[in-house]
């Protein structure tokens, strides 16, 4: 586990393209007082930085598959010590994607406290990250990645979910409901001891 790293709070954001990770992960941390990273946000800078890591995760997220785990938890792991003196703790969306994420993060990094799942249908998905293409002109958000995002997503979700309901992590929250009400939910979820 990394030293400066091992006694941080670490809550965790997961769901499908569009369920509202990052608007609700963004929120929390600013009304709960937490440090916030999203992975999918960490990977877009260094596709965009131009960087030798950009160059190998580029034709992943072009595609709608994951990036190699020891990739994203070196950006996370990176990005987080230098928050570590000052953060009260973390918010991170769109990890872990599967059961090897959650177990080399906590390896690695520090114990992950709750995984919050915003769970939402595929229509709903589609629908939401199609309209985000209009305003955000993500590369990955065409119709055949958002598909090929959506597949990923469902593939893993069983595993990951139900390692995390084994170890007293999971809490399920229904992405459909309004923002404000989903935001709720993870809040009380955050504050709640256990
Ligand atoms: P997101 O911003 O969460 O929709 O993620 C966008 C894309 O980034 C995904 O389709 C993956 O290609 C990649 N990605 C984001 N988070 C992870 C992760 N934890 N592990 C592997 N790939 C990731």
């Amino acid at each position: 586990m990394a030293k400066l790293l091992k006694k941080s709070k670490v809550y965790c954001v997961i769901g499908g393209p569009g369920a509202g990770k990052g608007t609700t992960g963004k929120k929390l941390a600013s009304e709960c007082g937490l440090t916030h990273f999203s992975t999918g946000e960490l990977l877009r800078k260094e596709i965009q930085g131009e960087t030798e890591t950009g160059q190998k995760v580029k034709a992943a997220v072009d595609r709608g598959e994951l990036v190699p785990t020891p990739t994203v938890i070196q950006l996370l792991k990176e990005n987080m010590i230098k928050e570590a003196a000052t953060s009260k703790g973390f918010i991170i969306d769109g990890y872990p994607r599967d059961v090897a994420q959650c177990t080399l993060f906590e390896k690695e990094i520090a114990p992950i406290i709750k995984v919050i799942h915003l769970k939402a249908t595929d229509d709903t998905m589609k629908a939401r990250s199609l309209e985000r293409a209009a305003t955000e002109g993500r590369s990955d958000d065409t119709e055949e990645v958002i598909a090929a995002r959506i597949a990923t997503h469902n593939m893993n979700l069983k595993p990951i979910t139900e390692y995390c309901t084994k170890k007293k992590k999971l809490v399920e929250i229904d992405a459909e409901a309004e923002p404000e009400e989903v935001f709720s939910q993870c809040k009380i979820a955050i504050e709640k001891k256990k």
